[in-house]
């Protein structure tokens, strides 16, 4: 007989509410061990006895066949001396300790689940909260860690018989599934109208009813309230856009497969895979002519962003309808989603006929993610829910506890410790006190899930930004805080390297090419078309875009036309040319033009969101905007794809040196004077901006030596972009570093200033 071993094994990573336990559990029996498992606030821990042959296949399936929403950061083991015994025991969770357990984003309905809800047999058909070990509502519902159902807001629906018996057995898939329930014990699905009172029939079938009539529904998800349409019908659609106060920007249409999502869009191999994951993002996609949905769904714009179901609820809502709806975040223009139920109430009032609501409360708002696609991969442009909080790797530990306080548009923290950088789900634009509330309830909600007290506070070092300011207030609060202020542009490109896991004490510094519309720049200008030579320490920077008054300040930013004004006369001076956008805003371009050349409210910019809002202008695709970076989003969306032909951009010796972004803005005046097509002079506008990058980058090469490029800020959101600058930078033999983890936009912000936060306090010792 070969002698027994006994070995302890610790795993760490998003281990607890997968189905872990049950897990090791099964292996444990297939290879016929003694021992235990466990959690703690660490992760798992299990310890197996046996023949050392199984032991070592037992280790070998640990992470070969762990379950799907397992992610396993590092495994231990050492030697212990075995004890005997044949049984191998699910022991209780032990509490205290360090809390590093990580914690599984919300997940979308699983295909066993999925099947149970649609089978008549089985005793949760068409219960609308069936979820299991592999997925349903995590995040979104803990209170507090270690993860167990009393922790969560399903404390308050005890177990009945039978869901306790599958709660109970190792062997079954819900067992210690947190929120598992059914219809004898679980939430309860109600459609209320707006005085609260309950419409008496079924919640679905009424529900659907309603759509079908062209009403509002307010629908309670997984991380907040939505409101749905018939994203076929215009009445409908139009209706909720009026009383949305929301004019322009799309809406997300819910559909219920990969088919319907295949009539509406072009589907590819990479999208398809992104629309049925388990994370189930909003996915911009090129929409297909024609098409039946409604045109208020997303004017003026070629992309349509759908999603599929992803909770029971909308499942069975998608399968009654059999048609697309739209499913936008429920809130009025810009204030966070609302997900409390009295809450949504009062703020939806105006805009929700009816409300489809249930009684499991939601702990942590989470609006959906949006993602669009390149090259195979994700670019995240809204991450949320389904992802956060998900750790980013950092390249470098933090030896301290960080706190990140982003930036101020498309807000989000990130909370730091050792390799893991948790950058928090959306909180929204930081302007308010609804969104400040969101932030800092956010921080605390994280530290405590996390146990991390921050030491370093990382902050942008724009002086007016509210997290700036929460960032010193909180420094003079808390004597021993270290701040950090991080440089806006410098973070996105931090932000890419972290994104990417690169870390440049290993490679040397990189080329950063930063565009995006605002950030506060070293010399108290506004920068935002930055060539950077950085590493995660710091930044030299060695060019930009020609800068140019911002005529009117923050009026510049919601009227573009000012910014074709403010171009046209940096390029022509007193020799104006005859251009359609002068003759469109003929009362007022004088008086704008001689306050931004008395330089009055008028400070100097070089951002790159600036010179494309001038050149949409110039175009006619955009005046004025109801949302951030429309008219990019717009004339990246009239850009002929197909078209080969570019402006020159002339560089200007430095340093910085300087990129003349009003050579761009002559070519596109003197094409459309030829009556050349917009199509052609938005695709010649972005093809010359990727012929500028490469050349600042070939420039910065022949220098300083350096060939790894890194690309971020918001306006590489613009997939067209996006692509000329990583063709010619490649085919230039760059190495070309984007993002595919954090939006490009200011939502990467924070995970950048955590990466810089963390090296500097390896070198402040
Ligand atoms: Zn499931
Ligand atoms: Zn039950
Ligand atoms: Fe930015």
């Amino acid at each position: 007989m070969t002698s027994r071993v006994r070995t302890g094994i610790r795993v760490e990573g998003i281990v607890q509410g997968v189905g872990f336990r049950p897990f090791a559990h099964a292996l444990a029996r297939r290879f016929a061990l003694a021992g235990l498992v466990g959690n703690d606030a660490r992760g798992v821990f299990c310890e197996i006895e046996g023949d050392p042959a199984a032991v070592a296949g037992f280790l070998a399936a640990l992470t070969r066949e762990a379950p799907p929403l397992a992610m396993i950061e590092r495994v231990e083991t050492r030697e212990l001396t075995p004890t005997g015994g044949t049984e191998f025991d699910i022991v209780p969770s032990e509490e205290g300790g360090d809390r590093q357990a990580l914690i599984s984003p919300d997940t979308a309905t699983c295909a066993d689940c999925l099947r149970e809800l649609f089978d008549p047999a089985d005793r949760r058909y068409h219960y609308p909260f069936v979820n299991c070990t592999n997925c349903g509502p995590r995040f979104s519902i803990i209170r507090d860690v270690p993860y167990d159902r009393p922790k969560t807001t399903m404390a308050d629906f005890p177990l009945c018989p039978a869901c306790e018996k599958e709660y109970h057995d190792p062997a079954d898939r819900r067992y210690h599934a947190q929120p598992v329930c059914c219809a004898d014990c679980g939430p309860s699905l109600r459609l209320t109208d707006p005085a609260g009172r309950p419409v008496p029939s079924d919640p679905i079938e009424a529900t659907i009813g309603l759509l079908r009539a062209g009403k509002v529904v307010a629908v309670k998800g997984l991380g907040g309230y939505h409101l749905a349409a018939d994203a076929e019908s215009e009445p409908a659609v139009s209706a909720l856009r009026a009383r949305k106060h929301r004019e322009d920007k799309p809406f997300a249409v819910m559909v219920p497969d990969l088919a319907a999502a295949g009539r509406l869009c072009i589907v590819d191999d990479t999208a398809a895979e992104v629309l049925t994951g388990t994370r189930r993002p909003i996915l911009l996609l090129p929409r297909r002519p024609g098409g039946v949905l409604a045109s208020a769904v997303a004017p003026g714009n070629r992309d349509i962003g759908l999603l599929l179901p992803y909770t029971p609820i909308h499942h069975l809502l998608a399968a009654a309808l059999g048609s697309p709806f739209v499913l936008t975040s429920g809130n009025v223009s810009d204030e966070p989603i609302a997900y409390l139920d009295g809450e949504a109430r009062d703020r939806l009032a105006s805009i929700a006929d009816y409300y489809l609501t249930h009684d499991r409360p939601i702990h942590m708002r989470t609006d959906d993610s949006v993602v669009r696609t390149f090259r195979g991969a994700e670019l995240p442009v809204r991450r949320s829910r389904g992802y956060a909080p998900q750790p980013v790797r950092l390249p470098v530990p933090a030896r301290r506890p960080i706190l990140a306080c982003g930036a101020e548009l498309k807000s989000t923290f990130c909370l730091a410790r050792g390799q893991h950088a948790f950058v928090s789900h959306h909180i929204g634009d930081l302007e308010n006190a609804e969104t400040l509330h969101s932030f800092t309830t956010g921080i605390e909600h994280l530290g405590r899930l996390f146990d991390i007290v921050p030491a370093t506070v990382a902050h942008d070092l724009h002086p007016e930004y509210l997290s700036s300011k929460y960032a010193r207030d909180r420094a003079e609060v808390e004597g021993e805080l270290k701040l950090v202020g991080v440089q806006h542009h410098h973070a996105h490109i931090a932000s890419c390297l972290a994104d990417n896991g690169v870390d440049p004490a290993e490679i040397g510094p990189v080329i950063g090419v930063a565009l995006d519309g605002t950030g506060f720049g070293l010399d108290g200008t506004i920068w935002g078309g930055e060539f950077l030579l950085a590493d995660l320490t710091g930044f030299t920077r060695l060019g930009h875009l020609d800068q140019v008054p911002l005529p009117g300040g923050t009026a510049a930013i919601r009227q573009p036309w000012r910014m074709a004004l403010s171009y046209l006369d940096s390029v022509y001076g007193d020799d104006l040319p005859d251009v359609a956008v002068l003759g469109r805003h003929v009362d007022q371009w004088r008086t704008v033009l001689s306050v931004a050349r008395a330089g009055v409210n008028s400070p100097l910019t070089s951002s790159a969101g600036r010179l494309f809002d001038a050149v949409a202008a110039l175009l006619g695709v955009r005046d004025t905007i109801n949302y951030e970076g429309q008219a990019a989003i717009e004339m990246e969306q009239r850009a002929d794809p197909l078209e080969a032909g570019s402006y020159p951009a002339g560089l200007v010796d430095g340093p910085p040196f300087r990129v003349r972004g009003g050579d761009l803005v002559r070519a596109v005046v003197e094409d459309l004077g030829r009556g050349v097509e917009v199509p052609t002079v938005a695709a010649r506008f972005h093809n010359g901006l990727g012929d500028a990058v490469l050349a600042g980058c070939e420039r910065i090469r022949s220098a300083h030596g350096v060939a790894v490029v890194a690309l971020s800020g918001g306006v590489f959101q613009n997939v067209l972009l996006l692509r000329r600058c990583v063709d010619r930078l490649g085919a230039a033999g760059f190495r070309v570093l984007v993002h595919g983890q954090v939006p490009p936009n200011d939502a990467g912000i924070s995970l950048g200033q955590a990466a810089v936060a963390a090296v500097r306090s390896l070198t402040a010792g």
